[in-house]
Protein backbone atom coordinates (compact mmCIF):
# COMPACT_ATOMS: atom_id res chain seq x y z
CA UNK A 1 0.00 0.00 0.00
CA UNK A 2 1.50 3.33 -1.00
CA UNK A 3 0.85 6.38 1.04
CA UNK A 4 -1.38 9.53 -0.63
CA UNK A 5 1.22 11.45 0.23
CA UNK A 6 -0.99 15.08 -1.19
CA UNK A 7 -3.46 13.99 1.30
CA UNK A 8 -1.32 13.56 4.14
CA UNK A 9 0.39 16.73 3.69
CA UNK A 10 -3.63 18.41 3.03
CA UNK A 11 -4.35 17.28 6.62
CA UNK A 12 -1.23 18.47 8.17
CA UNK A 13 -1.81 22.36 9.04
CA UNK A 14 1.91 23.32 9.97
CA UNK A 15 2.66 22.14 6.37
CA UNK A 16 1.22 25.61 5.42
CA UNK A 17 3.21 27.72 7.36
CA UNK A 18 6.88 26.00 8.17
CA UNK A 19 9.16 23.80 6.38
CA UNK A 20 9.66 21.01 9.36
CA UNK A 21 12.57 19.00 9.53
CA UNK A 22 12.85 18.08 13.45
CA UNK A 23 10.82 15.42 13.64
CA UNK A 24 13.34 14.08 15.72
CA UNK A 25 13.14 16.65 18.02
CA UNK A 26 9.12 17.22 17.63
CA UNK A 27 6.87 16.54 14.87
CA UNK A 28 3.99 18.07 12.99
CA UNK A 29 0.92 16.42 14.16
CA UNK A 30 -2.05 15.49 12.02
CA UNK A 31 -5.44 17.66 12.10
CA UNK A 32 -7.18 14.68 13.54
CA UNK A 33 -4.62 14.27 15.92
CA UNK A 34 -5.03 18.29 16.98
CA UNK A 35 -9.17 17.85 16.78
CA UNK A 36 -8.61 14.91 19.54
CA UNK A 37 -6.68 16.56 21.78
CA UNK A 38 -8.31 19.87 21.44
CA UNK A 39 -12.00 18.36 21.64
CA UNK A 40 -11.19 16.67 25.04
CA UNK A 41 -9.66 20.22 26.24
CA UNK A 42 -13.16 21.84 25.45
CA UNK A 43 -14.78 18.72 26.93
CA UNK A 44 -13.17 19.17 30.01
CA UNK A 45 -13.84 22.84 29.83
CA UNK A 46 -17.29 22.79 29.18
CA UNK A 47 -18.74 19.83 31.44
CA UNK A 48 -15.51 19.05 33.92
CA UNK A 49 -12.37 17.00 33.67
CA UNK A 50 -13.88 14.21 35.77
CA UNK A 51 -16.95 14.10 33.77
CA UNK A 52 -15.49 14.32 30.44
CA UNK A 53 -12.92 11.40 31.55
CA UNK A 54 -16.12 9.28 32.31
CA UNK A 55 -17.82 10.09 29.27
CA UNK A 56 -14.67 9.23 26.90
CA UNK A 57 -13.81 6.49 28.57
CA UNK A 58 -14.22 4.22 25.84
CA UNK A 59 -11.73 6.06 23.63
CA UNK A 60 -9.20 6.45 26.38
CA UNK A 61 -9.77 2.71 27.47
CA UNK A 62 -8.94 2.34 23.69
CA UNK A 63 -5.36 3.96 23.73
CA UNK A 64 -3.55 0.75 24.96
CA UNK A 65 -5.30 -1.88 22.28
CA UNK A 66 -4.27 1.37 19.26
CA UNK A 67 -0.52 1.55 21.07
CA UNK A 68 0.01 -2.35 21.16
CA UNK A 69 -0.68 -2.80 17.59
CA UNK A 70 1.87 -0.32 16.34
CA UNK A 71 4.40 -2.72 17.82
CA UNK A 72 3.00 -5.89 18.12
CA UNK A 73 2.09 -6.02 21.65
CA UNK A 74 -0.60 -7.01 24.06
CA UNK A 75 -2.94 -4.33 25.22
CA UNK A 76 -2.16 -5.45 28.93
CA UNK A 77 1.73 -4.70 28.23
CA UNK A 78 0.97 -0.85 27.84
CA UNK A 79 1.36 1.98 30.26
CA UNK A 80 0.70 5.15 29.59
CA UNK A 81 3.84 7.66 30.84
CA UNK A 82 3.92 11.70 29.95
CA UNK A 83 7.41 10.48 27.89
CA UNK A 84 9.97 8.64 27.35
CA UNK A 85 12.97 9.13 29.97
CA UNK A 86 10.24 8.47 32.51
CA UNK A 87 8.80 5.26 31.00
CA UNK A 88 12.46 4.35 30.55
CA UNK A 89 13.16 4.99 34.63
CA UNK A 90 10.19 3.12 35.33
CA UNK A 91 11.82 0.26 33.54
CA UNK A 92 15.26 0.43 34.51
CA UNK A 93 14.96 2.19 38.23
CA UNK A 94 12.43 -1.16 39.30
CA UNK A 95 14.91 -3.24 38.63
CA UNK A 96 17.70 -4.25 40.95
CA UNK A 97 21.51 -3.94 41.21
CA UNK A 98 23.56 -5.36 43.64
CA UNK A 99 27.43 -4.68 43.75
CA UNK A 100 29.64 -6.05 40.71
CA UNK A 101 26.35 -6.23 38.41
CA UNK A 102 27.10 -5.29 35.16
CA UNK A 103 24.57 -2.64 32.61
CA UNK A 104 25.59 -3.39 29.05
CA UNK A 105 24.93 -0.84 27.07
CA UNK A 106 26.08 0.83 23.54
CA UNK A 107 28.34 4.10 22.70
CA UNK A 108 25.32 5.65 21.10
CA UNK A 109 23.40 5.65 23.99
CA UNK A 110 21.25 8.81 25.15
CA UNK A 111 22.12 10.91 27.80
CA UNK A 112 19.21 10.77 30.17
CA UNK A 113 19.59 6.74 30.48
CA UNK A 114 23.52 7.08 30.95
CA UNK A 115 23.60 9.34 33.35
CA UNK A 116 20.86 6.94 35.31
CA UNK A 117 22.96 4.23 35.16
CA UNK A 118 26.36 6.34 36.53
CA UNK A 119 23.50 7.17 39.23
CA UNK A 120 22.37 3.44 39.85
CA UNK A 121 26.35 2.63 39.56
CA UNK A 122 27.07 5.08 42.34
CA UNK A 123 24.36 4.15 44.71
CA UNK A 124 24.62 0.09 44.31
CA UNK A 125 28.05 -0.84 43.06
CA UNK A 126 26.98 -2.01 39.45
CA UNK A 127 28.80 -1.57 36.63
CA UNK A 128 28.05 -0.24 32.85
CA UNK A 129 30.28 -1.51 30.29
CA UNK A 130 29.88 -0.10 27.14
CA UNK A 131 30.10 -2.62 24.16
CA UNK A 132 32.10 -1.25 21.25
CA UNK A 133 30.87 -0.17 17.99
CA UNK A 134 31.77 -2.53 14.56
CA UNK A 135 33.22 -1.36 11.46
CA UNK A 136 29.69 0.49 10.56
CA UNK A 137 29.12 2.48 14.20
CA UNK A 138 26.86 -0.14 15.10
CA UNK A 139 27.13 -2.15 18.38
CA UNK A 140 29.28 -4.73 17.72
CA UNK A 141 27.21 -8.26 18.25
CA UNK A 142 30.03 -10.18 18.76
CA UNK A 143 31.69 -8.03 21.36
CA UNK A 144 28.38 -7.89 23.30
CA UNK A 145 28.04 -11.50 22.80
CA UNK A 146 31.79 -11.99 24.58
CA UNK A 147 30.69 -8.96 27.06
CA UNK A 148 27.70 -11.33 28.67
CA UNK A 149 28.91 -12.75 31.62
CA UNK A 150 27.20 -14.45 35.00
CA UNK A 151 27.10 -10.78 36.40
CA UNK A 152 25.68 -9.46 33.63
CA UNK A 153 22.17 -8.00 34.72
CA UNK A 154 20.70 -5.72 31.70
CA UNK A 155 21.44 -4.86 28.14
CA UNK A 156 20.24 -1.17 27.54
CA UNK A 157 20.37 0.23 24.05
CA UNK A 158 18.56 3.29 22.40
CA UNK A 159 17.28 1.88 19.29
CA UNK A 160 17.81 4.88 16.94
CA UNK A 161 20.19 7.49 18.50
CA UNK A 162 18.85 11.13 18.88
CA UNK A 163 21.96 12.53 16.91
CA UNK A 164 21.76 10.48 13.52
CA UNK A 165 20.17 7.98 10.86
CA UNK A 166 21.92 4.66 12.49
CA UNK A 167 19.51 2.08 13.16
CA UNK A 168 20.96 -0.58 15.98
CA UNK A 169 19.99 -4.32 15.45
CA UNK A 170 17.81 -4.37 17.83
CA UNK A 171 16.38 -7.91 16.80
CA UNK A 172 20.04 -9.28 16.86
CA UNK A 173 20.38 -7.70 20.05
CA UNK A 174 17.55 -9.45 21.59
CA UNK A 175 18.28 -13.04 20.25
CA UNK A 176 22.10 -12.64 22.35
CA UNK A 177 20.11 -11.24 24.98
CA UNK A 178 17.09 -13.46 25.18
CA UNK A 179 19.50 -16.97 24.63
CA UNK A 180 21.43 -15.72 27.70
CA UNK A 181 18.21 -15.06 29.89
CA UNK A 182 19.00 -11.10 30.49
CA UNK A 183 17.07 -8.38 31.12
CA UNK A 184 16.90 -6.07 27.60
CA UNK A 185 15.77 -2.43 27.76
CA UNK A 186 14.95 -0.81 24.29
CA UNK A 187 14.44 3.07 23.89
CA UNK A 188 13.01 2.95 20.65
CA UNK A 189 12.16 6.75 21.49
CA UNK A 190 13.15 7.56 17.46
CA UNK A 191 11.74 4.54 16.39
CA UNK A 192 8.26 3.88 17.30
CA UNK A 193 6.36 5.86 14.26
CA UNK A 194 9.25 5.43 12.29
CA UNK A 195 9.77 1.96 11.06
CA UNK A 196 7.53 -1.48 11.54
CA UNK A 197 8.11 -2.74 15.16
CA UNK A 198 7.33 -5.97 16.76
CA UNK A 199 8.37 -6.61 20.36
CA UNK A 200 7.93 -9.67 19.80
CA UNK A 201 10.62 -10.32 17.12
CA UNK A 202 12.82 -7.95 19.13
CA UNK A 203 12.57 -9.75 22.03
CA UNK A 204 12.33 -6.58 24.42
CA UNK A 205 11.44 -7.18 28.21
CA UNK A 206 10.69 -3.21 28.48
CA UNK A 207 10.75 -0.54 25.65
CA UNK A 208 10.13 3.25 25.72
CA UNK A 209 8.36 5.90 23.47
CA UNK A 210 7.13 9.27 23.28
CA UNK A 211 4.35 10.70 21.59
CA UNK A 212 5.62 13.65 19.97
CA UNK A 213 8.39 12.56 17.82
CA UNK A 214 7.75 9.59 15.30
CA UNK A 215 4.36 9.05 16.32
CA UNK A 216 3.14 12.43 15.53
CA UNK A 217 1.34 12.81 18.84
CA UNK A 218 0.95 15.81 21.21
CA UNK A 219 4.05 16.71 23.51
CA UNK A 220 3.68 15.61 27.11
CA UNK A 221 2.79 12.06 26.04
CA UNK A 222 4.65 8.65 25.61
CA UNK A 223 4.27 5.20 26.78
CA UNK A 224 5.67 2.05 28.34
CA UNK A 225 5.63 -1.77 26.91
CA UNK A 226 6.36 -4.24 29.55
CA UNK A 227 6.54 -7.76 28.15
CA UNK A 228 4.07 -9.80 30.18
CA UNK A 229 6.19 -13.26 30.47
CA UNK A 230 9.00 -11.60 31.81
CA UNK A 231 8.46 -8.36 33.99
CA UNK A 232 5.30 -9.11 35.75
CA UNK A 233 7.29 -10.34 38.57
CA UNK A 234 8.60 -6.94 38.66
CA UNK A 235 6.88 -4.11 41.01
CA UNK A 236 7.56 -0.73 39.79
CA UNK A 237 9.47 1.91 41.72
CA UNK A 238 6.74 4.17 42.41
CA UNK A 239 2.98 2.89 43.35
CA UNK A 240 -0.09 4.61 44.19
CA UNK A 241 -3.94 3.97 44.25
CA UNK A 242 -3.81 4.16 40.81
CA UNK A 243 -1.06 1.00 40.36
CA UNK A 244 -1.81 -0.78 43.68
CA UNK A 245 -5.10 -1.42 45.77
CA UNK A 246 -5.05 -0.89 49.44
CA UNK A 247 -6.30 -4.26 50.43
CA UNK A 248 -5.71 -4.06 53.99
CA UNK A 249 -4.35 -1.25 57.00
CA UNK A 250 -1.01 -3.17 56.55
CA UNK A 251 -1.51 -4.35 52.73
CA UNK A 252 -1.70 -3.80 49.82
CA UNK A 253 -1.87 -5.73 46.37
CA UNK A 254 -0.29 -4.80 42.73
CA UNK A 255 -2.71 -4.80 39.63
CA UNK A 256 -1.71 -7.43 37.24
CA UNK A 257 -0.82 -5.69 33.97
CA UNK A 258 1.49 -2.85 32.52
CA UNK A 259 -0.93 0.02 34.20
CA UNK A 260 1.04 -0.64 37.42
CA UNK A 261 3.63 1.37 35.90
CA UNK A 262 1.60 4.42 35.57
CA UNK A 263 0.20 7.37 37.94
CA UNK A 264 -3.42 8.24 38.25
CA UNK A 265 -3.66 11.90 37.02
CA UNK A 266 -2.36 12.43 33.64
CA UNK A 267 -2.75 14.73 30.81
CA UNK A 268 -6.15 12.83 29.27
CA UNK A 269 -6.26 15.18 26.06
CA UNK A 270 -2.97 13.67 25.42
CA UNK A 271 -3.85 10.16 25.85
CA UNK A 272 -6.60 10.79 23.74
CA UNK A 273 -4.27 12.68 21.33
CA UNK A 274 -1.66 9.59 20.69
CA UNK A 275 -4.24 7.32 20.56
CA UNK A 276 -5.34 9.54 17.03
CA UNK A 277 -2.00 9.54 16.14
CA UNK A 278 -1.36 5.63 16.88
CA UNK A 279 -4.04 5.17 14.94
CA UNK A 280 -3.50 6.91 11.90
CA UNK A 281 0.20 5.69 11.96
CA UNK A 282 -1.10 2.16 11.65
CA UNK A 283 -3.80 2.83 8.87
CA UNK A 284 -0.61 4.57 6.95
CA UNK A 285 0.83 1.08 7.67
CA UNK A 286 4.11 1.26 8.94
CA UNK A 287 6.04 -0.27 5.92
CA UNK A 288 5.07 2.24 4.01
CA UNK A 289 5.85 5.04 5.88
CA UNK A 290 9.32 3.59 6.76
CA UNK A 291 10.15 3.09 2.95
CA UNK A 292 8.78 6.54 2.56
CA UNK A 293 11.20 8.02 5.26
CA UNK A 294 14.35 6.46 4.06
CA UNK A 295 13.56 7.34 0.96
CA UNK A 296 13.30 11.16 1.80
CA UNK A 297 15.98 10.73 4.02
CA UNK A 298 18.45 9.01 1.41
CA UNK A 299 17.33 11.55 -1.49
CA UNK A 300 18.36 14.53 1.37
CA UNK A 301 21.67 12.37 2.33
CA UNK A 302 22.00 12.59 -1.84
CA UNK A 303 21.44 16.63 -2.22
CA UNK A 304 23.81 17.11 0.72
CA UNK A 305 26.63 14.86 0.38
CA UNK A 306 28.15 16.81 -2.91
CA UNK A 307 27.81 20.77 -1.28
CA UNK A 308 30.95 22.02 -0.25
CA UNK A 309 32.45 21.75 3.46
CA UNK A 310 29.60 19.65 4.17
CA UNK A 311 30.07 16.24 5.43
CA UNK A 312 27.37 13.32 6.39
CA UNK A 313 27.71 11.87 9.83
CA UNK A 314 25.33 9.27 10.02
CA UNK A 315 26.64 5.40 10.93
CA UNK A 316 25.31 2.30 10.56
CA UNK A 317 24.12 -0.19 7.83
CA UNK A 318 20.43 0.40 7.72
CA UNK A 319 19.90 4.47 7.92
CA UNK A 320 16.37 5.46 8.86
CA UNK A 321 15.07 9.48 9.01
CA UNK A 322 17.54 11.55 11.01
CA UNK A 323 20.06 12.55 8.42
CA UNK A 324 23.05 14.57 10.34
CA UNK A 325 25.67 16.44 9.14
CA UNK A 326 28.55 18.92 9.81
CA UNK A 327 29.28 22.35 8.39
CA UNK A 328 33.15 22.53 8.01
CA UNK A 329 33.95 26.25 10.08
CA UNK A 330 30.25 27.39 10.35
CA UNK A 331 28.62 27.38 13.75
CA UNK A 332 25.55 24.83 13.90
CA UNK A 333 23.60 26.93 15.62
CA UNK A 334 23.46 30.02 14.43
CA UNK A 335 23.14 28.46 11.04
CA UNK A 336 19.89 27.03 12.75
CA UNK A 337 18.79 30.25 13.60
CA UNK A 338 19.21 31.77 10.23
CA UNK A 339 16.90 28.88 8.84
CA UNK A 340 14.66 29.47 11.64
CA UNK A 341 14.36 32.72 10.66
CA UNK A 342 12.92 31.60 7.13
CA UNK A 343 10.61 29.05 8.81
CA UNK A 344 12.79 26.24 7.88
CA UNK A 345 13.14 24.00 11.18
CA UNK A 346 16.05 21.94 11.73
CA UNK A 347 18.01 21.26 15.28
CA UNK A 348 21.66 21.04 16.63
CA UNK A 349 22.36 17.53 18.02
CA UNK A 350 25.17 18.24 21.08
CA UNK A 351 27.66 16.00 23.12
CA UNK A 352 24.75 16.75 25.65
CA UNK A 353 22.57 14.13 24.37
CA UNK A 354 24.72 11.63 23.48
CA UNK A 355 28.58 12.45 25.12
CA UNK A 356 30.37 9.26 24.25
CA UNK A 357 29.36 8.70 20.47
CA UNK A 358 29.74 12.50 19.61
CA UNK A 359 33.01 12.81 21.26
CA UNK A 360 34.10 9.96 20.19
CA UNK A 361 33.90 10.79 16.52
CA UNK A 362 35.24 14.64 17.68
CA UNK A 363 31.85 16.07 16.85
CA UNK A 364 31.20 19.30 19.30
CA UNK A 365 27.85 18.81 17.53
CA UNK A 366 25.63 18.14 14.33
CA UNK A 367 22.92 19.71 12.25
CA UNK A 368 19.78 17.41 12.14
CA UNK A 369 17.49 17.42 9.79
CA UNK A 370 14.95 14.81 10.17
CA UNK A 371 12.24 13.88 7.64
CA UNK A 372 8.65 13.10 7.75
CA UNK A 373 5.93 11.63 5.87
CA UNK A 374 4.63 15.03 5.23
CA UNK A 375 7.49 16.10 3.87
CA UNK A 376 8.55 16.23 0.35
CA UNK A 377 11.26 16.24 -2.58
CA UNK A 378 10.98 19.78 -3.53
CA UNK A 379 11.29 20.87 0.29
CA UNK A 380 14.11 18.90 0.85
CA UNK A 381 15.61 21.20 -2.66
CA UNK A 382 14.10 24.34 -0.55
CA UNK A 383 16.11 23.22 2.34
CA UNK A 384 19.55 22.33 0.54
CA UNK A 385 19.42 26.03 -1.28
CA UNK A 386 18.35 27.75 1.90
CA UNK A 387 21.30 25.71 4.02
CA UNK A 388 23.77 26.39 0.99
CA UNK A 389 23.28 30.43 0.97
CA UNK A 390 23.00 30.33 4.89
CA UNK A 391 26.67 28.56 4.89
CA UNK A 392 28.38 30.88 2.71
CA UNK A 393 26.84 33.70 4.83
CA UNK A 394 28.14 32.30 7.57
C1 LIG B 1 14.21 12.25 22.64
C2 LIG B 1 14.83 11.00 23.15
C3 LIG B 1 14.60 10.56 24.46
C4 LIG B 1 13.83 11.39 25.45
O1 LIG B 1 12.46 11.44 25.16
P1 LIG B 1 11.53 12.39 26.04
O2 LIG B 1 10.15 12.14 25.53
O3 LIG B 1 12.02 13.78 25.81
O4 LIG B 1 11.68 12.00 27.45
C5 LIG B 1 15.13 9.36 24.84
N1 LIG B 1 15.88 8.61 23.99
C6 LIG B 1 16.12 9.00 22.73
C7 LIG B 1 16.94 8.12 21.85
C8 LIG B 1 15.61 10.21 22.27
O5 LIG B 1 15.87 10.60 21.03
Amino acid sequence: MSLDLARIRAETPGCKSVLHLNAAGSSLPSQRTLDATLGHLKLEAEIGGYEAADKMRGTLDGFYPSVAKLIGAEPGEIAYVENATRAWDLAFYSLDFKPGDRILTCVSEYSSNYISYLQVAKKTGAEIVVVPDDRHGQIDLTALERAIDRRTKLVSISHIPTQGGLVQPAEAVGKIVNDAGIMYILDACQSVGMMPLDVKQIGCDFLSATGRKYMRGPRGTGFLYARTRSTSHIEPIFLDNHAARWTGDNEYAVIGDAKRFENWERYFAGVIGLKAAADQATELGMDAVWARLRELADGLRVRLKPLKGITLTDLGTTQGAIVTFAAAGADHTALKMALRSQDINVSVSTQFSSRLDLKGRGLKDVMRASVHVYNTEAELDRFVKALEAAYSAA
